[in-house]
């Protein structure tokens, strides 16, 4: 028998995981919409006990992580693939927007370790970088903090009571196990711990719900002789033949002889099972069609390397917070009491129903002033301990098309991590730490919030 502590984990609202489960049996057998709920359960192992635990290791929960961390908080970072970096890494986004500089220490450090190993900027862009070596960077930045970094490790449920988390139930290639903790830091992007605790989210645009689309990003080596890649075999799909029938479509350099191309997949749901699997899917069989145009009509000597393990999601959840932030907030360059984070890139809105390059707003009202982001758009309006960052933190959707870009969410995550770590340090509740004390500390560590 394990001698470590075993809590009782109820099963009944675990979510997606296994509503998708009962849901497709039921529709093959009744065709109801309502899924079966099962119900069970059983003794999970509690493993860890710790201060603070970051779900999801894209960059929030980088900074969330490494800026708690320092603070000398325990600090437990939960991923679920093999590397952190989310979007940046797995999602093959190897491109930084927004401002570079004045972020604060985490990003600074980030980018310096980039530098250091001749991994950021090309001949067209400082900001590009080498995403492999993103993904090494940023383990060893968690390490050198002693964040305990768990990898294959996902997220699946927790137990809340009176809107406190005390315990999150992980799944990893050891099976279910339990962590114990204070304070709950939400990157995941989807809102998986805010959707699992029951507190509301926001998905999409008004009307209809619909997220801002997904890109697959891919990989294409050049080689010697044109048309040496597998073209599209016959009865195969529908080759693109002209470049009016493309869909949106952004080729990127990748080092020497290679490129990374971005391909728009609309009108697919980050937060559905099914609807993911279908995007992934239908990313896969697109970019074969436009690989076709590339190799077959415009003679590029390209053959395909590798997709991105993951399509890239620019919109899962956003979590509601006691402030959400909106796009007249950006548009008027606002500044708060509690401005805990600065963005300033523009309105990136893609339109979310075609694949072409339309945006939701015209050019001319896509460009923003530096703005502040408040520390209450951080702190989920329905819980006691969980804050949030990056692409599910609180906001409409136009105002996260800008403040959902990587530099803006490394900076987020870093308020976040700091506000977790006073919260942990002073043993109080989230809302009594002193935004003015998160602002010190995020100057402090070299981060500029005047606009
Ligand atoms: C196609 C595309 C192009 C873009 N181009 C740019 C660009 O050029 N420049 C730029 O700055 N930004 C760009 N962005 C935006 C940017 O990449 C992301 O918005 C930003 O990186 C989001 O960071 P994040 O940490 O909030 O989320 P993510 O990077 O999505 O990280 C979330 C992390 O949580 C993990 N996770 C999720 N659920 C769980 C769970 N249940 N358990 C454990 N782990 C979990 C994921 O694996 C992932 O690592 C682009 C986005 C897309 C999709």
């Amino acid at each position: 028998m394990n001698r470590r502590e075993m809590i009782g984990v109820t099963a009944s609202g675990l979510g997606a995981l296994f509503h998708g489960m009962a849901e497709a049996s039921e529709n093959t057998v009744t065709g109801s919409k309502q899924p079966d709920v099962l119900a069970w359960e059983r003794k999970v192992p509690l493993r860890w006990d710790t201060d603070i635990v970051v779900v999801g290791g894209g960059m929030a929960g980088v900074g969330a992580a490494a800026a708690a961390a320092r603070t000398g908080a325990r600090v437990l970072l939960v991923e679920r693939f093999a590397v952190t970096g989310g979007m940046l890494t797995v999602g093959g986004v190897a491109n930084f927007c927004g401002d570079m500089e004045g972020q604060g220490e985490v990003f600074d450090e980030i980018l310096e370790d980039l530098h250091k190993w001749k991994a950021l900027g090309g001949p067209s862009r400082d900001s590009v970088f080498h995403y492999e070596t993103l993904a090494f960077v940023l383990q060893e930045l968690l390490l050198r903090r002693d964040v305990k970094l768990l990898l294959h490790t996902r997220f699946v449920d927790l137990r809340v009571t009176n809107g406190n988390i005390t315990e999150l139930l992980l799944y990893g290639t050891s099976g279910l196990e339990a962590v114990r903790t204070r304070q709950v830091i939400d990157c995941t992007g989807e809102g998986d711990v805010a959707r699992a605790a029951g507190f509301s989210v926001m998905k999409g645009r008004n009307q209809d719900g619909l997220q801002l689309p997904m890109s697959m990003m891919y990989f294409v080596r050049h080689v010697q002789e044109e048309g040496h890649g597998p073209l599209l075999p016959e009865g195969w799909l529908t080759p693109v033949e002209t470049k009016e029938d493309l869909p949106m479509t952004s080729i990127w350099p990748d080092g020497p002889g290679a490129n990374a191309i971005k391909v728009k997949v609309p009108a697919f749901d980050s937060t559905d099972t099914e609807s993911l699997t279908a995007a992934e899917i239908a990313a896969r069989r697109r970019i074969r069609e436009v690989m076709h145009y590339h190799q077959s009509v415009e003679k590029r000597p390209w053959i395909l390397d590798h997709c991105s393990p993951i399509i890239g999601i620019r919109e899962g959840v956003r979590i509601l917070g006691d402030y959400v932030l909106t796009v007249e907030d950006l548009r008027a360059g606002k500044r708060f009491e509690d401005g805990i984070a600065r963005g300033c890139y523009e309105l990136d809105g893609h339109k979310p129903d075609d694949e072409k390059r339309t945006y939701i707003l015209p050019e001319e009202e896509r460009t923003v002033p530096p703005y502040q982001i408040p520390l209450r758009s951080l702190i989920a309006k329905e819980g006691n301990n969980l804050l949030m960052a990056g692409r599910c933190f609180s906001a409409d959707q136009l105002a996260l098309s800008s403040a959902r870009v990587s530099t803006t969410a490394c900076m987020m995550g870093q308020a976040a991590g700091i506000a977790a770590a006073l919260a942990v340090q002073k043993g109080t509740d989230l809302r009594n730490v002193d935004p003015k004390e998160v602002q010190e500390e995020i100057r402090k560590r070299g981060a500029v919030l005047d606009l």
